[in-house]
């Protein structure tokens, strides 16, 4: 069986240039699915046809991880410093107050 990175782009996926990536067509009236790439956003590199639901699987599972990891950014930054010392329970620790 074949290892597949699913962290890195999948150069088999691009987004959709009919709905740029976004799965919908806003009409003059009226939202629909994008009949281009029914509703994924995403089309296959090569072909601009609709993917293969396994690469299709792939390519958005490596984008929730990226979006995932983007929103834990902030959460991991403010989880260190001179701030984690004053919250919860610590035994000891250090003094960050500067005197
Ligand atoms: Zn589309």
């Amino acid at each position: 069986m074949a290892v597949i990175e699913v962290s890195a782009p999948n150069p088999l996926a691009v987004d959709c240039q009919a709905c740029a990536g976004k799965g919908v067509f806003q009409g003059m009236f009226h939202r629909g699915i994008c009949n281009a790439c029914d509703g994924l956003g995403l089309v296959c590199r090569a072909s601009g046809e609709l993917l293969d639901p396994l690469i299709a699987a792939l390519e958005l599972r490596r984008r929730l991880n990226e979006a995932q990891r983007w929103i834990e950014l902030p959460r991991a930054a403010a989880a260190g410093g001179p701030g984690a010392d004053y919250q919860g329970h610590h035994r000891g620790g250090g003094n960050w107050t500067g005197d």
